[in-house]
């Protein structure tokens, strides 16, 4: 998609409103229209690409806040194992002291 409309120096009537007027090639329908029906098409071509752009920054912001989702649970998942290695140690550790109990 382009925004350049090409003039064809020819006075004809537009495919659109029918008027007897120079035309261009609408870059947004390929169509030969007056300048009146390009501008026309030139707002919509300017709503579609807002649109798009719209669309692209949503699905951005909700990837970096997914990846910011997935990290966070990253870390919760480590913050978990590590405590879960914590408390293996110090069963392991009471266990010991409690058989060197019985053992004694
Ligand atoms: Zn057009
Ligand atoms: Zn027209």
């Amino acid at each position: 998609m382009t925004t350049n409309h090409k003039p064809l120096s020819i006075i004809a009537k537009c495919a659109l409103c029918s008027i007897k007027t120079e035309l261009f090639v609408c870059s947004h329908c390929d169509e030969v229209i007056c300048q009146k029906c390009v501008d026309k098409h030139q707002l919509k071509l300017n709503e579609t690409l807002k649109e798009h752009w719209n669309l692209c920054k949503t699905k951005f912001d909700n990837l970096s806040r997914l990846s910011g989702f997935i990290k966070i649970r990253k870390n919760s998942f480590v913050n978990v194992s590590f405590c879960l290695q914590i408390f293996t140690i110090k069963m392991r550790v009471m266990l010991k002291m409690k058989s060197i109990e019985y053992v004694y």
